[in-house]
């Protein structure tokens, strides 16, 4: 739309009225000028030719022209202005300004018509005999109630033509300035007028772009006035609602964030209209940026594609279900959805619930490998036990040779199975303890507890030949559970001993490892290759299970280590070489 300023709207008809004042005015006092005037020399004129007629002897016309022509010159002198007298049949008889001879007959002049026709009458019109614009006067001279001649008078425009004229000029240049006046005064008028709606459009503008801190100015004007107070007004309230909009949609946008569940919502043309955080992080895709674009485009999985589409086209919510997502870590994804709707019920699109299933099949996974682990474990030395039985009872308890060896068998199976069972017992009451947060933990001195765990093994150390070397820094405190970790040091030390060959050494110390105490048990003996490393603290992970078992080992050991690290809130860690040696370490934070 062409769209004119205020100035260019206003200032026309602003310059058009006052012309037109101008104008009008002006007409009109020209107009009553010229017919003041003209009333004014018509008077005169005819109270000239009333004094005239009134000179002209009884006799007249019947008197001398040179008489005649005296009287007229001397009275035209007198009175300023020309007098003609004109007889019955239009002859000119006398005149002041030029000589009666050479003039032609004055019967058809129409003030001297309707003059001999008895009627007083006047005329204005160009002089061809004294060349200028003339108003002229005849009135008509009676002899008793005879018509006897006609008496003109005569009186030259141009003065007044001159005066109207530069009236006019001047009536014209008052114009001119009026107009040049009023046009200055409009623009600095518009200019006030339109300087607060500049500002008021400007703040306008702040608003529209969601700027509401600064209020607009509020003009002196009562209407604009009173319409910057409305703006200010609604800016506040729009203002109010957008953080109140805000507010509710950062709490929505946290509550959905926070999630642990991962939200997917999609307009019926599978455009997304939400993606949660977790979405973002299962998925790895840029939340931020996924809002319109399709589903597809940001998640690439067939099942969950077919799983909307199923949904979308069927118009039935479908029964949630498992989604294998190889792209990240063969996650599984449990998948369910629900449509949604808007507030008068109307289809919108899909609402889509991803549950992360990996952990809980992973612990489902492990706890029934576990249950095999733990059924294999124990059905080794049962069966063994059981085979030993029948043997003696088909008749080798007598035979007094072989009978104590099957005995000592049975009895070594029968501690394998009190081991395994301790173990298994030590390791869930500590889980057990450790989830309901059951383990008393007190400031403990660390080295006290270590030199315990020494006391316990020493006995199998000597037997074997082995030196421990004890190295600590005794001021090392932790919040500890004793017994629980005199029990992973111990476990430790069992090993470094079960795993070193007779007479190595094996040290242990207690040092500070940044905010942590830890405990250091290396050994010198035949080490752990590299690729057993991350799964060793696994319950029943074994590296050598024959050797393992040989020495007595229930496979259980580290993974006990592992949680008793844990409940103390510490970790373990491990590093090995093969063939010549490892170091373990427990990790807890100490007392500072
Ligand atoms: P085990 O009762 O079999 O010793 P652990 O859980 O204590 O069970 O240990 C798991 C496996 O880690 C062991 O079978 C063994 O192969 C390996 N291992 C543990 N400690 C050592 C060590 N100090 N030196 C070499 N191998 C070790």
């Amino acid at each position: 739309m062409n769209r004119r300023r205020l100035v260019w709207k206003v200032a026309p008809v602003y310059l058009s009225v006052t012309l037109l004042a101008v104008a009008a005015l002006g007409w009109l006092s020209v107009h009553d000028m010229r017919g003041f005037f003209l009333r004014q020399t018509r008077e005169d004129l005819e109270l000239r030719a009333r004094l005239v007629a009134d000179e002209l002897p009884e006799t007249f016309p019947h008197i001398g022209a040179d008489t005649l022509l005296k009287l007229c010159i001397e009275k035209g002198r007198a009175m300023r202005s020309r007098i003609t007298i004109v007889a019955l049949d239009g002859r000119v008889l006398g005149d002041s300004d030029a000589d009666p001879r050479y003039m032609e007959n004055h019967s058809d002049h129409p003030e001297v018509q309707a003059a001999l026709a008895g009627q007083l009458s006047f005329d204005l019109r160009y002089s061809a005999t004294v060349h200028q614009n003339m108003m002229y006067l005849a009135m008509p001279v009676r002899r008793g109630n005879v018509m006897a001649g006609v008496v003109r008078t005569s009186m030259p425009l141009t003065v007044f033509e001159y005066t109207l004229h530069s009236l006019l000029w001047r009536i014209i240049l008052g114009a001119i300035l009026v107009a040049a006046l009023s046009t200055i005064v409009t623009l600095i008028l518009s200019r006030r007028l339109s300087r607060p709606i500049v500002e008021l459009v400007r703040g306008a503008e702040r608003y529209a772009r969601g700027e509401f801190a600064e209020k607009l100015p509020v003009p002196d004007t009562r209407e604009l006035a009173s319409l910057a107070e409305t703006l200010n007004r609604m800016a506040a309230e729009l203002d109010a609602k957008i953080r109140e909009l805000t507010a509710q949609r950062n709490e929505q946008e946290a509550i959905l964030g926070s999630m642990r569940e991962g939200v997917i919502a999609v307009n019926m043309q599978e455009r997304i209209l939400f993606l949660n955080r977790m979405v973002g992080d299962l998925f790895t895709v840029d939340i931020t940026r996924a809002k319109n674009r399709l589903l597809q485009e940001c998640i690439r999985s067939s099942d969950l594609q077919r799983y909307l589409g199923e949904m979308l086209e069927g118009g039935e919510e479908p029964a949630p279900r498992e989604i294998a997502f190889s792209a990240q870590d063969n996650r599984i994804l449990q998948i369910s959805g629900s449509f949604l709707r808007d507030a008068d019920n109307k289809l919108l699109g899909a609402l889509i619930v991803l549950n992360d299933m990996t952990q809980l099949r992973q612990l489902e996974g492990l706890r029934r490998e576990f249950v095999a682990n733990v059924s294999h474990e124990l059905k080794t030395p049962v069966t063994t036990i059981k085979g030993f039985i029948e043997t003696l009872r088909e008749g080798a308890i007598n035979d007094a040779e072989h009978a104590p060896e099957f005995l000592e068998r049975i009895a070594q199976n029968a501690d394998r199975l009190n081991s395994l069972l301790d173990d298994l017992l030590s390791l869930s009451r500590i889980e057990q303890e450790t989830d309901r947060a059951e383990i008393a933990l007190l400031p403990e001195s660390v080295p006290d507890i270590v030199k315990s765990a020494i006391e316990a093994i020493s006995a199998k150390a000597k037997e074997k030949r082995i030196l421990i070397r004890f190295n600590a820094d005794e001021e090392i405190r932790a919040m500890a559970n004793p017994s629980l970790l005199e029990q992973a040091v111990l476990n430790l030390l069992d090993n470094a001993v079960k795993y070193s060959e007779a007479g190595k050494l094996v040290e242990i110390r207690v040092e500070r490892d940044g905010k942590n105490a830890a405990v250091r048990v290396k050994d010198y003996g035949c080490g752990i290759a590299a690729e057993h490393l991350p799964r060793l603290f696994e319950r029943f992970y074994r590296v050598d299970k024959a050797r393992s078992r040989k020495q007595g080992g229930t496979g259980l050991g580290l993974a006990i280590v592992k949680h008793i690290a844990k409940a103390h809130d510490g970790e373990v860690a491990v590093e090995s070489r093969i063939n010549e040696g490892s170091t373990f370490s427990i990790l807890i934070p100490a007392i500072i």
